[in-house]
């Protein structure tokens, strides 16, 4: 697939067009379509038990082919067409999105849009190696999931032995980068990294970046999740607040996933996303598209809708603006204010397909 070029005919980088000025699209709820997650490959270096346990992703686990996936051209004209629909922040995921080949020329094509804020979430594990391209390539800021400093802990957490010292090597070079600000994603696991909230928490403190606690979730339908294990938010706010006293913050915009409290003594932030305690679907403005090309409104659907079809068939800008158009009009789900014990059974689509 041929990528767009980025340059006019003089081989100059043209001046970005502003989005038109159209009609911000809504749903049924009244919920704007502001991101967009993309996801580039469904594979990951890491096994995750909680998100993609080594039994189910194993040696025979199927998956994507390189042809399936979307090319970046056909990323980047998505993208165009969304933004073109009010979006204006791209999350670059996966799966690990870092082991895409090439990965920094997509990151270039896409920041030519300057006016979106676009930022990557990965594991960290290739991020020493790539901190530099990725800022070259226009990559504004990163976050990187940890979930604890424990190398015992966190080893058994990612299943491949991975130590914690080469993560914090890669979180390390993106500040040498100037990939600010960072954010660290830490998943709580009740009885399995709770005791490392507040070595976190002090660790990240004094280092210039937002560390967020998120709430453990039954996202797919592979990780056996139980209710037991969710440490709720209000309790690590509590833990957290004995030691480093904290107060709460104003969100800094309508749809902002964590809920922000900052250190009394002026140390910066710390975060708490809390879809399972305390659902916030009802501001919720993601759509995630898949790395082959499906688009999900929810973390918790079973179904998309294919836009790779509708890519590779010839279809205009105009019927792929019309099919954005109709699937987020027609959007009613929310799924984590509708929670039950029957709602968890459901066959949802994996976490590492869809786009953390
Ligand atoms: N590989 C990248 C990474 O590790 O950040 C991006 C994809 S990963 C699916 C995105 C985020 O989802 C990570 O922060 C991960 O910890 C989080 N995640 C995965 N499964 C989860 C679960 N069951 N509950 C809460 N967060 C989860």
């Amino acid at each position: 697939m041929k990528e767009e070029s980025l340059l006019d005919a003089k081989g100059e980088r043209p001046a970005v067009v502003p989005p038109p000025t159209r009609q911000v699209l809504s749903d049924t709820r009244g919920r704007p379509l502001r991101d967009l997650r993309v996801s580039v490959t469904d594979r990951c270096n890491f096994r995750c038990t909680y998100c993609m346990p080594k039994e189910v992703f194993g040696k025979d686990f199927q998956f994507l082919e390189r042809e399936q996936l979307l090319s970046f051209g056909e990323i980047h004209r998505l993208v165009r067409i969304f933004r073109d629909h009010g979006v204006h922040k791209i999350r670059i995921t996966g799966g690990e999105p870092l082991v895409r080949r090439k990965l920094e020329r997509l990151i270039e094509m896409l920041s030519y849009w300057s006016d979106l804020d676009l930022t990557l979430t990965t594991n960290g594990s290739l991020l020493k190696h790539s901190a530099r391209a990725l800022k070259a390539a226009g990559l504004k800021r990163i976050t990187v999931s940890l979930d604890s400093l424990e190398d015992p802990v966190f080893k058994a957490m990612n299943d491949v032995d991975f130590p914690v010292e080469k993560v914090l090597e890669g979180i390390a070079e993106a500040a040498v980068a100037g990939l600010h600000p960072i954010k660290i994603n830490m998943v709580v696991k009740r009885g399995v990294n709770d005791h490392s909230v507040l070595p976190m928490a002090r660790y990240f403190k004094d280092r210039g970046c937002t560390l967020r606690f998120i709430e453990y979730m039954d996202v797919g339908a592979t990780n056996d999740w139980r209710m037991e294990h969710v440490v709720p938010s209000r309790e690590l706010v509590e833990i957290i607040d004995r030691e480093l006293a904290i107060e709460p913050v104003d969100p800094g915009y309508r749809g902002e996933v964590a809920e922000r409290w900052r250190y009394q003594d002026g140390s910066g932030e710390v975060g708490f996303i809390s879809s399972v305690s305390q659902a916030f679907c009802r501001d919720c403005t993601r759509a995630r598209l898949s790395a082959e090309g499906q688009l999900y409104t929810c973390l918790f659907a079973s179904h998309g809708t294919d836009f790779r079809r509708l890519l590779r068939s010839g279809a205009s800008d105009q019927e792929i603006s019309q099919l954005i158009e109709t699937v987020w009009s027609a959007r009613t789900d929310r799924y984590s204010e509708l929670r039950t014990a029957a709602t968890v059974k459901l066959r949802k689509v994996e976490m590492s397909y869809i786009g953390g």
